[in-house]
Formats: C-alpha cells, structure tokens, sequence
C-alpha cells in the first residue's frame, strides 16, 4: 500500500453529508504495519494528517491537504471472560452497526441500544457514541493507539480516555495526535436490558433479547432520522446543551413543557432540537442546507452544497436560538483539518 499520488481522492461519496472533497493524498492501511508506513510517509513529506472513519460525523472542505488515513483492518473476535462476561476485541475498521447487530444475534448484552450508529468502530470512542440511555464507555474496557508523532503503540484505559458526554481526550488533549486501531469491549451474556428512554420498553416483549431490543432501536430510528443515504446529514447537528440551573429555571418559568435532565453537578441538560424546533426552524430551507422535517436537531444537504454554506446556515440557526433562549449551541460534527 502506498498513498494514492496527486491530483488526489474523491471523497463525496465517504462522508455522509454528501460534501464534495478531494484529498491531495489517501491511504486504506489494512494493517498495523502499513499504517504505520503511511505515517512514517506523511512525517517524511511533511503532509498534514486526516483520519477518517465512515465519516458521518465530519465537514469535509473542498480540498483536502496533505494525506487522508482511513484504517481499514477490519477483523474482530471473541474471548470467553469470567463468568458470563465476553471480551470483544475489534479493529478501527469494522463497521460499528454491523458488530452490533452480530453481537446481538450472539444474544451478548451490552451495544444492543447503540444499533444503527453509523460509522467504524475506530471513531467511537472519539465523542463516546451514545443513544437510548447508553454510553460506549460503559461497555469500554480499553483502547489501543498508535501515537500520530513517531507511530508507537500503546494501551488506554477508560479513565484515560476522559470520557463525558459526546467528549473524550481525543477531542481535546489528544485530538490530530493519535490514531485509535482497536478496542476491546466488555459483554454479558446475562440479560440487562435498558429500556427507560423513549417508547423502547413498550416495542419489545416482557422477556427481550439484545436482537429484539438492536431491531426496536433501528425501527424508532428509522421513523426519525434521514437515511444518509438519501438525504445526506451528519446526524445531530449540535450537541445538547448543558446550562446553569437558574438559566433553565428562568426558561422554565416562560416554556414549562420544555424538556430538561438535571446534570449531577446542578447544571441541566437541555434539548438542542426542541430549542431549534420552537424558533421556527424545522424544515427551513436555504440554498442547499435545511433543518430537517421531523427531527430538527439535523440539519440536511440537498445536494450542490459546500462546507462553508453548511456552516454559515449552522450558525444563522445556532444565532437564533442564542437570540430566543440565551443558550449558546455547540456543534457536534468536527471540521476536518481543524486543530
Ligand atoms: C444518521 C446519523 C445518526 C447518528 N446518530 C448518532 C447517535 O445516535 N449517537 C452518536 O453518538 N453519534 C451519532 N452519529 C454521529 C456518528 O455516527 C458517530 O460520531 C460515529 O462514531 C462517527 O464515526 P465515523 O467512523 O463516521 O467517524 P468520522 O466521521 O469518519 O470521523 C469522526 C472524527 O473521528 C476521527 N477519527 C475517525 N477515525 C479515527 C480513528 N481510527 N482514530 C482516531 N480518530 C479517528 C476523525 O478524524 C473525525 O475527527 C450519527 C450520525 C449520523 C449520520
């Protein structure tokens, strides 16, 4: 494997916004080693560095400089633990919703309400993926990286990863400084369903499986979501926003349906899509770009659109629920080649 020279890689159809982008240079390592020569390439020449998983979570620019890498080892196995307990041991490349889904059918509890995600399994600890009341890092035992800088391996454990809500130390400290290659996951044979969030307890049976609860998850997030294979979209816009209390107490008092999570350390989480929603916005459409119809948390591209547009439509929503509520919204999708 050697990275693809110039005039570059058509990356439209890799990310699932659907954002036109050529990369200068692309390299699909389909092995530690390879990966490691094509950061000892990149180092050698001097390129910037993209990493790229399945790339629903990016803004892809135009042009890309320097070398985009996306991990393409793409096995994951099984290791029998302690009592009912399985280890998961998988590589970056493996698609995250396909595991799913086969862990499910093992009847293995413990990613079944993270179903239909989309993206590679290397890019899940990057914002600690969650849906339906569950976190990655509850199921993390560790990660392994290979540090960007001199291409070593090294082992972190859950508490090293800092992780929070859609954060982790990958987004700071060590955002652009390390590629993670693999996890290992911690399952359970025993039966712990989590249905508290949404109408999941009353789609599934009195005794559910993690194949019944995988397949509820993806039907309620089918009703909701645009398929980007459809209508290209980035998933959540915007993260949701954590506010002093006497902010949402203050709110409260005017909106008293509003939809708040007290926090354990006396903030409040708030619900970015209902904020957009009671500005108006749902379904607006300028240009290329839109707030989607029925989940307003999701902003769309038609087609024809660039990365710019995108974030100058992102900000005119974001300065009308600043102007409305005084919260500040923050966007969930990074921008590739942003440090
Ligand atoms: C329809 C839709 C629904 C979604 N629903 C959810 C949801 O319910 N919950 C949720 O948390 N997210 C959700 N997302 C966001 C997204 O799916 C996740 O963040 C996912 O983990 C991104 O994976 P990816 O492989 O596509 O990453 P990419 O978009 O390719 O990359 C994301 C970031 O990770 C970096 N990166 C990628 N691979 C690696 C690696 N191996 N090592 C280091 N850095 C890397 C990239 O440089 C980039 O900064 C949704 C997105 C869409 C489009």
């Amino acid at each position: 494997m050697s990275p693809s020279p110039y005039p570059g890689t058509d990356l439209t159809s890799a990310n699932t916004l659907g954002l036109p982008c050529t990369a200068e240079h692309f390299a699909a390592p389909a092995s530690l080693a390879e990966l490691q020569a094509a950061l000892a390439e990149a180092r050698a020449r001097d390129w910037p560095l993209t990493l790229l998983g399945g790339g629903s979570n990016l803004i892809l620019p135009e042009r890309l400089p320097g070398l985009v890498i996306r991990p393409a080892m793409a096995t994951w196995w099984l290791e029998e633990g302690e009592n009912d307990r399985v280890r998961v041991h998988v590589e970056a490349g493996v698609v995250w919703h396909e595991l799913v889904m086969a862990l499910a059918r093992r009847g293995l509890w413990g990613t079944e309400n993270l179903a239909l995600i989309p993206g590679h399994c290397g890019a899940a600890p990057i914002q600690n993926i969650g849906a339906y009341g569950v976190e990655l890092c509850e199921v993390l035992e560790a990660l392994q990286v290979v540090d960007l800088a001199d291409g070593r391996e090294a082992w972190m454990t859950p508490q090293e990863c800092a992780f929070g809500y859609r954060d982790s130390i990958f987004k700071g400290r060590l955002a652009g400084r390390v590629v993670i290659t693999r996890l290992v996951l911690c399952l359970s044979r025993t039966a712990r369903p989590r249905l508290a969030y949404g109408d999941l307890a009353g789609r599934v049976g009195k005794a559910p499986t993690p194949l019944a609860v995988a397949e509820a998850v993806c039907a309620i997030r089918r009703d909701k979501l645009p398929d980007p294979a459809v209508l290209g979209n980035a998933g959540s816009f915007f993260k949701n926003p954590v506010v002093e209390a006497g902010l949402a107490e203050r709110l409260l008092l005017e909106h008293p349906g509003m939809p708040h999570f007290p926090q354990l350390d006396g903030r409040v989480k708030l619900a970015a899509g209902w904020l957009i929603d009671r500005c108006g916005l749902k379904g607006l459409r300028e240009g290329h770009f839109g707030v989607h119809e029925r989940q307003a948390l999701v902003l769309v591209h038609f087609g024809g659109g660039s990365a710019a547009e995108l974030l100058g439509f992102a900000a005119r929503v974001a300065s009308r629920v600043q102007e409305r509520f005084g919260v500040t919204l923050e966007r969930e999708p990074r921008l590739a080649g942003e440090r």
